[in-house]
């Protein structure tokens, strides 16, 4: 009987179909009056199972909440679909504020979030205490307790509300508790009777991707986002606020909206940064960890770390702000050698005492070993935090494309004695330079052009030697100095490997020179033209009510309707995140962007076939493979999205992985050539290039020159 009406509701009001994992069992619970503690990550849908609540009981719910500067967009995503809803806060003027409390009090308001600080005066409560409530709901529960991250006495006198209004049920929600966490969230809200429901804490619909950094992360960094997340709204985490305003800067240079967000901008430029963030379509935020807590939105498609986190925690935590809405999204991340050496000097240099030390060591250790595994990195995030999943996930780098990995005994041996010999008093650098044989005046001097490890290690570069000291650092077979100097100096166990007892297998290094991988996600489906056009109404809908463009619709509600493309007002009621009221106001000109798009694209196809060599690059075939699979030949193919590129449906990253300064360097050979001929440009360059690479780059210095 309740679930009907609680199903009814989700479907009206919301327009969602169905409940998912546990929804329905809170929401039924909370419906029959118990109290409830729900664990549910990120993006898990947390909201519904107090507001659905909300509105099949009678009475006031109220909603306690920490971040203020989010309730005005919770509250106004509740109004978008018909829901009466308000808030009650510090930034309401008195005026506002007895607006709400008259609504409050004449049984007009379905749910009514509060600031904790607030609920607790005296007069407040006072308020309650006349009105008929539905339900309290506590979100960001963990703020209860001392032992969760982010602490908040003004939550701790919460275990009032049992006392003073026992017959209204409560429900705690939080996404991040660990057991004793848990426990003391029971204890101070007085949550014994109430059940528990656990989720869980897998993201799925995240990708995790670790990089080797190869020495340009922030190249890597803009092929990831221009390969995969154009136009996509991310945040960048960098550990310095030097280092955020370059990288906002560079990427800026490059044609993307990318805003710094660190401690050292003042308060006003952060908040407007974060507006923009929060309201305009595809902004980047290029942030150190001061920014995210209580970012709420929920189509953040990726969280790129260019440096090292320095706990699975922290990672976990940055990297869940991506994909709340539940759809596809990234977390990326590109380490290497130097963050590895920080890391360590940084938590062996801290004045803490042995005991922390010992702890933030774990911490550390466990975090680089995510990022040295060559198997499923869900497993062992998972794992980490005491859960288990029994397959390989299937979505994260390690899945898709396994590492290759190689016996690295000799050469760890090798680089391990040339620790040794050169008396465990230099950096990596220096190693690495002895261990090639570069004879240079240092090297020199200390007379190390004569011992025995010089010159042995011919068969790897510098780039593939680093990265093995990287990973004996993070392994903990060498340590690093406590000065700063950046030396290293052998482990103890070390040994069993300097004496050929153990076996090393390591992930494959990075010779430098490979080309990123391309690690397309799977919503690109979504990017064409209608999905274009449907952004384009969200945004002027939003931008004409001053709301945050998700407010209207989630992107989840946009890629269905870009996919189903539904023709009448009964079939765009069917897709998910349409309730009656946005059906209403929303409908009809959602309908007309649709019905636009369908005249257009019924127009006869001139360049069908080079349509489908764009598709199957889109799924991520490269030229050649398309070639193989079409039949066609590889300049065909070339001239299919040389094609596409001048168009502009393409971009010329997506075809092929060019440096900037290869760029420059085609670009200056091309002003050269005369008539933008190609057969100049192939000579100049000593063939270095393919006439279809030539081609595309053409096609995009021409559409480039246009713009
Ligand atoms: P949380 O607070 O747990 O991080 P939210 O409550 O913000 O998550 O929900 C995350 C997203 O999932 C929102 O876009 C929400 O509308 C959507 N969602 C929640 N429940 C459902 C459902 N049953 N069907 C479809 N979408 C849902
Ligand atoms: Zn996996």
């Amino acid at each position: 009987m309740t679930q009907s009406a609680a199903l009814d509701t989700l479907r009206s009001v919301f327009g969602y179909d169905q409940f998912r994992p546990q929804q329905a069992e809170i929401v039924e619970h909370l419906i029959a009056g118990g109290d409830a503690l729900v664990l549910m990550p990120t993006g898990g849908g947390k909201s519904l199972c107090y507001q659905v609540p909300a509105l099949v009981r009678a009475g006031t719910a109220v909603v306690v909440s920490p971040l203020i500067a989010l309730m005005q967009d919770q509250v106004e995503a509740l109004r978008q679909n018909g829901v009466s809803a308000a808030y009650l806060n510090s930034s309401l003027s008195a005026a506002a504020a007895d607006e709400v409390e008259q609504q409050l009090m004449s049984g007009q308001l379905d749910l009514l979030y509060v600031a904790p600080e607030r609920l607790l005066l005296p007069r407040t409560l006072a308020l309650l205490e006349r009105v008929h409530l539905s339900l309290f709901a506590i979100d960001e529960a963990h703020c209860v307790s001392q032992w969760g991250h982010d602490f908040r006495p003004e939550y701790h006198q919460l275990s009032l509300l049992q006392e003073r209004f026992p017959r209204v049920p409560r429900i705690a929600l939080t996404a991040t508790a660990d057991g004793p966490t848990q426990r003391d969230i029971m204890d101070r809200l007085q949550l014994h009777n109430g059940a528990v429901f656990n989720r869980g804490f897998d993201r799925p619909n995240i990708r995790y991707h670790i990089a080797e950094n190869s020495g340009n992360a922030r190249e890597q960094l803009l092929r990831f986002i221009r390969n995969d997340h154009d136009g996509d709204a991310g945040i960048v985490y960098c550990l310095s606020r030097k280092r955020v305003e370059e990288v906002a800067e560079w990427l800026s240079s490059k044609g993307m909206t990318a805003l710094p967000y660190h401690a050292g901008l003042s308060a006003e430029l952060r908040q407007h940064h974060q507006t923009r963030f929060l309201r305009e379509d595809g902004v980047v935020m290029v942030a150190t960890i001061a920014f995210g807590m209580g970012i709420d939105k929920p189509d953040v498609r990726f969280v790129a770390h260019l440096n090292l986190p320095k706990s699975i925690e922290a990672y976990y935590q940055e990297t869940g702000r991506a994909g709340r809405d539940g759809m596809p999204a990234n977390a990326w991340m590109a380490y290497g050698l130097q963050d590895v050496i920080t890391l360590r000097q940084m938590q062996e240099g801290s004045a803490a005492d042995e005991s922390y030390k010992r702890i933030e060591r774990h911490k550390l250790d466990s975090m680089l070993g995510l990022c040295e595994i060559t198997s499923c990195r869900r497993q062992s995030l998972l794992h980490y935090f005491g859960e288990s999943l029994e397959e390989p996930c299937g979505n994260c780098d390690n899945c898709l494309t396994p590492p290759q990995t190689w016996d690295a005994t000799v050469a760890s041996q090798k680089a391990l004695s040339c620790v040794y010999r050169t008396g465990q008093r230099f950096g990596v650098t220096y190693l690495v330079d002895v261990l090639l044989g570069k004879n240079n005046d240092r090297i020199q001097q200390f007379g190390h052009d004569t011992i025995s490890t010089f010159g042995i290690g011919k068969e790897l570069n510098a780039n593939q030697w680093r990265g093995l000291f990287r990973q004996l650092i993070a392994r903990g077979l060498l340590t690093v100095d406590v000065e700063g100097h950046g030396s290293v100096r052998l482990a103890e166990v070390a040994r069993p490997v300097l004496r050929g007892e153990e076996t090393l297998m390591l992930r494959q290094l990075d010779s430098g020179r490979s080309k990123e991988r391309k690690t397309r996600s799977k919503h690109e489906t979504t990017h064409g033209e209608l999905w274009h056009a449907l952004r384009q109404c969200r945004r002027e809908l939003a931008e004409e009510q001053g709301v945050p463009a998700y407010v209207i619709f989630h992107d989840a509600t946009l890629a269905e309707m870009a996919e189903r493309q539904p023709n009448s007002l009964d079939a765009m009621a069917g897709i998910s995140g349409v309730g009656q009221r946005k059906l209403d106001a929303y409908g009809a000109q959602f309908l007309q962007v649709i019905a636009e798009h369908a005249a257009t694209a019924a127009a006869p196809q001139a360049g069908a076939s080079g349509l489908e060599s764009v598709l199957l690059l889109c799924q991520g075939l490269t030229p050649m493979e398309i070639a193989h699979k079409r039949e066609l030949t590889l300049a065909t193919v070339y001239r299919h999205l040389a094609a596409a590129i001048a168009d502009g449906e393409l971009e010329l990253a997506d075809v092929v992985e060019l440096s900037d300064t290869e760029l420059h360097t085609l670009r200056f050979a091309f002003e050269q050539a005369e008539g933008g001929r190609l057969k100049p440009v192939y000579d100049e360059l000593d063939g270095a290039y393919d006439y279809g690479v030539l081609e595309c780059v053409r096609a995009w210095l021409n559409a480039a020159a246009v713009q």
